[in-house]
């Protein structure tokens, strides 16, 4: 978190057919001061859902993991188990859609570990320091094994994400780093809005509900509220549109999700890095399947200490570029968001205001 006027945010482009390794390695070589020899470092990163491919590759995650080590840390790739019941829902199950997905210890040259134990729900209580915008969230649960490393780097794959707009490193950390239980209480935010007079009865969303919160009484869907989790699975799953996101609620899914990553960094302080790949960026995010057609050309690297700063500094040079195929008609700024229907500044402003990082800032090009 900087406290300067302007953050630095160190950018190599990916337009001059410059090595890409050598610039991962510039831009590492600029956040390395959060680590100190020793050092436990957890490197987040999202390791995609089986069939989609709009992930970040293990030979990127490699490449970090070995600079990792070089500077003297112990590196251990780590992510959370998700609140919908897909391939990564359990730790057994995310471990063996990583593997699938080529993360493995043997590519990535370090311990592959799903951070919030078998079920999600392993993790240690932090009080989110302060509260803005009506926001309610005062607690977040950060999973256990990151909670108890020495030092973090966020490794983020920057697309889009229907509901918060997009996904920088504000949504990596904020989503990415909680349990089961924190993710639930950030998508309460959104919770569906329900026109029973639609349902046929055809208990799709009873048995694609991992928790139990849906029945079906006289041939119409019922929804027990202590157990519903949030995970937004009955929206998609229902053909009826019996489920919709009332009006609102994209705008505060993303208040909610700046103040759990206030919660999640206020454990790390200084000891944390941030590096967004803009690169094969979908419209929605690495759970979906297939991941569907670029927005824009691949754009290159941005590495900050500042959360805020990088990803206003990735949704800016997503902006100055023009955008592909069937996008092309949209008009910057905020191409993703006028995608997903929100206004992608909403995260980065509420973390600013939370005293997360600066929305101005520095962009430094390198050179390998
Ligand atoms: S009722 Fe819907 S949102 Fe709630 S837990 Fe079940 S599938 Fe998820
Ligand atoms: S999936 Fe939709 S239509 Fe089918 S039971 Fe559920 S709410 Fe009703």
């Amino acid at each position: 978190m900087s406290t300067r006027e302007k953050s630095e945010v160190f950018f190599f482009p990916y337009d001059e057919g410059r090595a890409f390794l050598g610039g991962l390695r510039t831009l590492f070589s600029k956040v390395a001061d959060v680590l100190s020899a020793g050092d436990s470092v957890a490197v987040k990163v999202h390791m995609g859902e089986y069939g989609g491919s709009a992930y970040l590759q293990p030979p990127i995650v490699r490449r970090v993991c070995d600079l990792i080590k070089k500077a003297g840390g112990k590196p251990f790739v780590t992510d959370t188990t998700t609140l919908y019941p897909f391939g990564r829902f359990t730790a057994s199950q995310y471990l063996a859609t990583a593997a699938r997905n080529g993360f493995t210890q043997e590519s990535v040259g370090a311990p592959v570990v799903i951070a919030d134990g078998e079920q999600g729900y392993d993790g240690e209580w932090v009080a989110v320091p302060r509260q803005v915008s009506d926001c309610s969230l005062n607690k977040i649960k950060i999973a256990s094994r990151i909670f108890g490393t020495d030092c973090m780097v966020v490794l983020t794959h920057l697309k889009g994400h229907e509901l918060a707009s997009f996904g920088g490193s504000i949504k990596n950390v904020a989503m990415g780093c909680v349990t089961k239980e924190s993710k639930a209480a950030q998508h309460r935010a959104n919770r569906a809005m329900i026109d029973i007079s639609r349902c046929n009865g055809c208990g799709q969303c009873v048995d694609a509900c991992a928790f139990g919160a849906l029945s079906l009484v006289e041939e119409k869907m019922v929804l027990d509220d202590e157990k519903c989790m949030d995970c937004s699975h009955c929206l998609y799953v229902c053909p009826e549109d019996v489920y919709s996101v009332p009006p609102g609620a994209k705008e505060r899914f993303q208040v909610y999700l700046a103040h759990a990553a206030a919660g999640v960094l206020s454990r790390f302080q200084s000891k944390v890095a941030f590096i967004n790949f803009i690169q094969d960026v979908v419209p929605m995010c690495d759970c979906v399947t297939p991941s569907g057609f670029p927005v824009v050309p691949d754009i290159g690297i941005l590495a900050s200490t500042d959360v805020v700063a990088v990803d206003k500094a990735s949704l800016d040079l997503i902006a100055q570029s023009r955008p592909l195929g069937k996008f092309a008609d949209i008009r910057s700024p905020d191409i993703l968001g006028k995608i997903n229907g929100t206004d992608s500044l909403v995260q980065i402003r509420t973390a600013h205001e939370l005293g997360l990082g600066n929305m101005a800032y520095e962009l430094e090009r390198q050179k390998t």
